[in-house]
């Protein structure tokens, strides 16, 4: 069984498919970390993150296991990671990572923008994961000051609304639902409220899937 959650920047998708793995008890695959390494890399070896050749070389040499996530997460690797996701063969360097992923025995929950559209267009479930921009800022502007940072709202909703039509308008995997993804809009949902409405999706797929 391969779930795949697409959606943009602080949907809550990354929350919702970590509780879909749990409550399935598969393994879970957040993409975005592949980006933000490759990012990562190359501002370690103090490149510009425009230099294609550098990024490529990057994200062929990364590995699943090289994520030190905490220091993965901040909103300047964010930023960088979508530079870097925007090179067409970027993205081709990490596509067999994620589908040797999706392909463990049992399944997988990947989540990212590009999964069901790209990554496992044979995903039994597609869930596209959507909110509010402003709903979005002020999740991650709470979160932010959670961790003991300086937030300015109108500055994460900048960084957010720039960061989706980067990733939306990019030539290569763009941001956009599959044609046979659910859209589960979050804008009035907590966390476990959007975890019951995903789950009855799943179920919802897995009887279609069942009976076809
Ligand atoms: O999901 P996260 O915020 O960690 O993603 C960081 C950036 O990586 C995104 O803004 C997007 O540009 C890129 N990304 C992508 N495709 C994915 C996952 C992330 O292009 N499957």
């Amino acid at each position: 069984m391969i779930i795949a959650i697409d959606g943009p920047a602080a949907s809550g998708k990354g929350t919702l498919a970590r509780n879909l793995a749990r409550h399935f008890d598969l393994p879970h695959l957040d993409t975005g970390l592949l980006y933000r390494a490759t990012a990562r890399a190359l501002m370690e070896q103090g490149r510009n993150l425009a230099d294609k050749a550098a990024a490529i070389a990057a994200a062929r040499g990364l590995a699943l296991t090289d994520f030190d996530e905490a220091s993965l997460r901040g909103r300047e690797m964010a930023e960088a990671a979508s530079i870097v996701a925007a090179i067409p063969e970027v993205r081709a360097a990490l596509v067999e990572l994620q589908r040797a992923f999706a392909r463990r025995p049992g399944g997988a929950v990947l989540d990212g923008r590009d999964i069901g559209t790209v990554i496992c267009p044979e995903a039994c479930t597609k869930i596209f994961v959507t909110a509010s921009a402003e709903a979005r800022a002020t999740r991650r502007a709470l979160e932010l000051s959670a961790q003991g940072g300086r937030t300015d709202y109108a500055a994460v909703l900048e960084e957010i609304l720039r960061r989706d039509a980067r990733d939306k308008n990019r030539a290569t995997a763009p941001l956009v639902p599959a044609k046979d993804a659910i859209v589960l809009d979050t804008t009035a949902l907590d966390a476990q409220a959007a975890f019951k409405a995903a789950l009855a999706i799943v179920q919802g797929t897995r009887s279609v899937a069942a009976r076809g």
